[in-house]
């Protein structure tokens, strides 16, 4: 698990990796790179979403389909709007 620790890879699926760990696309809860579940939440995180948070310097920004879309976000921000863009993406 060494390398880079703030490697962005969109083809990754659900997960944001930064240091080592993961961000839940749900709930941005920090969860570890090999969790199949999110332990906040309880999402599936097998499952890809297009919907990302992801480090933005000091904050976070939202990637849809790998491309960011609202930079400069406070985390509790990041993941509200994460979380209306994923419910909306469920019904869509
Ligand atoms: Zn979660």
């Amino acid at each position: 698990m060494l390398g880079n620790p703030n490697r962005f890879s969109p083809g990754q699926g659900a997960f944001v990796e930064t240091t080592g760990k993961r961000i839940c696309p749900s709930c941005a809860g920090v969860l570890p790179l090999d969790a199949i579940l999110c332990k906040h939440c309880g999402r599936d995180l097998t499952v890809p979403s297009p919907t990302k948070i992801v480090p933005d310097g000091a904050n976070f920004a939202i990637a849809i389909d790998g491309e960011i879309k609202l930079h400069g976000l406070e985390l509790a921000k990041a993941k509200r709007i994460a979380a209306i863009l994923d419910e909306v993406q469920k019904i869509s």
